[in-house]
């Protein structure tokens, strides 16, 4: 594939136009794969979030976007689908100059993934229960009760640049779903899919329902966090800005969604297939340069059969092809930046210093048409500890660990010893030796024999430090919506009120 890029300036997306940040500076987007310029990018200040707020609040307080009948609400939702495959070309292109990632993954996954996921919450938002009746109650006395869902109102949504347009459209899709407005603030490394995907989204949706401010996270990010009329915050990001937007969020006791980071362990049984486990525990760790934030970073192989496991892995990996994200050949793209690269060479240094053993990769890769890329060879660790800083915190790049252990107990307490909880894995012939080890992993979402699928229709989310609440499935529109009991009294008379009596000492 080649993307024509033309250097464009993009200014900030509010109410259904592009308007120029009050301050009038950029900043620009360069491809991770060549440091070539692709845009100059509005940054916005707290000035721009006011106006852009404003704009979503307006647009909440009309009926015709908050009350609309959940049939035209599902119409609007695969409309977006629809134009989302129209575009989904430019989406990719775009996407892959920016953030990295293959278009191998990005045209046969990402896009397809959004499309679905609009057409999915058009489905669910017809048989959504928006009321539910409550019997008549004996006490306090004959009522009718109902349970409402309602929008919530102005949403804000703070992106990471690893996933950019599939995470913006987790937070875009339910809100507008439930009849929310959204204002969404993407990563500075790739704001380019968001912003294009609100302008699109924006023409079956009324102006100020959809908008995008960029800039850096200290002013955009935390102007939305603590803004009095921004009454949601869905957050995805590192556990250590997710618990500063927590703190920020609770001056105005902010309904709060996190997805964070993982460090997550699967698990290799004895009897586990081989020819699926290796190659899948590789995906599960290799794919987008090991940026993702299920990735399967921690492995755990009995010691059995753990010289085999090493030695199939280190065979697989060095067959991974690095290259240009817009090569259909490219198995594995740069990581994102040059700083990333630093961190994650000096976790490599940190793994050797403290007695882990290089089996393969652990360097800086030159590409040949790339060189001022930021690649990084598949780099796997065996010998590792699981209290080693490499098995413990989050390298977001592509390093695998691999933990030996004897009883499965050991493998489980080693998995769940961990401040984060997000995904888990588990690889075996037995399916029911596979859920008594399930049932013990503390993980959001777990997975048997395969890694990274998720499903527009089930919930994911963290346990412990990776996160609070869910995102995607039924469970996403729950999180855009709030509650509301309505009672209406069926007793017209005030002398059979006998709870009036709790003021009322004395009526005659
Ligand atoms: P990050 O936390 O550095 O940044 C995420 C977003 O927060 C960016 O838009 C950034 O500009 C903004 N931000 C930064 N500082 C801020 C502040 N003080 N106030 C408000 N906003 C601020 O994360 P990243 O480096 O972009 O992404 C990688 C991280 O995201 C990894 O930890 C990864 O695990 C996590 N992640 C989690 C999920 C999930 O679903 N759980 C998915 C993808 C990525």
């Amino acid at each position: 594939m080649s993307v024509n890029v033309e250097i464009k300036s993009y200014p900030l997306f509010i109410n259904g136009e592009w308007i120029a940040s009050e301050a009038n500076r950029t900043f620009d987007v360069v491809n991770p794969a060549n440091g070539e310029l692709v845009a100059k990018v509005a940054s916005g200040t707290k000035k721009d979030v006011d106006r852009a707020v404003e704009a979503a609040t307006a647009a909440f307080e009309q009926d015709e976007w908050r009350e609309m009948a959940p049939k035209e609400r599902s119409k609007i939702l695969y409309a977006i689908a629809q134009k989302i495959m129209e575009n989904a070309e430019e989406l990719v292109g775009l996407e892959a100059i920016s953030s990295g990632g293959t278009v191998r993954r990005l045209g046969s996954n990402d896009v397809l993934q959004m499309v679905d996921l609009f057409q999915t919450l058009g489905k669910f938002v017809i048989d959504y229960t928006y009321s539910e009746t409550l019997p008549s109650p004996p006490f306090p006395g004959p009522a009718h009760n109902f349970i409402w869902r309602e929008p919530i109102g102005v949403c804000a949504a703070i992106t990471p640049w690893n996933m950019p347009m599939l995470i913006a459209s987790w937070k875009i899709a339910p809100a507008l779903a439930m009849g929310n407005t959204i204002v969404i603030k993407p990563a500075s490394y790739t704001p380019l899919t968001t912003l294009r995907l609100a302008e699109i989204i924006s023409e079956v949706v009324p102006p100020g329902v959809i908008n995008v401010v960029t800039g850096s996270g200290k002013e955009v990010g935390e102007a939305l966090a603590t803004h009095p009329k921004v009454e949601k915050i869905a957050f995805t990001g590192s556990t250590e800005v997710g618990r500063h937007i927590m703190s920020l969020a609770s001056n105005t006791i902010k309904n709060t969604t996190l997805e964070l980071g993982g460090k997550s362990p699967s698990i290799l049984l004895e009897d586990a297939d081989l020819s699926l486990a290796l190659p899948g525990s590789l995906f599960g760790v290799f794919l987008h340069s090991g940026q993702l934030c299920e990735s399967g970073t921690r492995l755990f192989v009995p010691d059995k059969i753990y010289d085999h496991v090493i030695d199939g892995l280190k065979e697989l990996s060095e067959k991974l092809v690095l290259g240009n994200p817009l090569d259909l050949a490219t198995d594995m793209g740069p990581v994102i930046s040059e700083t990333q690269k630093e961190s994650i060479l000096s976790y490599i240094e940190k793994g050797k210093q403290e007695g882990a053993r290089l089996v393969c990769g652990g360097q800086e890769v030159k590409v040949e048409g790339c060189e001022k890329g930021h690649f990084i060879a598949p780099t796997i660790f065996a010998d590792v500890t699981n209290d080693m800083t490499i098995a413990r915190e989050e390298i977001f790049g592509p390093v695998l660990s691999v933990i030996r252990y004897s009883e499965v107990e050991d493998a489980v307490r080693m998995a769940n010893d961990t401040i984060y909880g997000l995904a888990a894995g588990v690889w075996t012939a037995d399916v029911n030796k596979a859920y008594k080890v399930v049932r013990k992993l503390r993980a959001g979402v777990v997975w048997i024999n395969d890694w990274h699928m998720l499903r527009n229709d089930a919930p994911f989310g963290g346990y412990k430090q990776s996160g609070i609440g869910r995102e995607m499935g039924r469970h996403s529109l729950d999180a855009y919506t709030q509650v509301k009991h309505v009672h209406t009294s069926m007793v017209p008379e005030a002398e059979r009120r006998t709870w009036y009596s709790l003021l009322f000492s004395n009526q005659s």
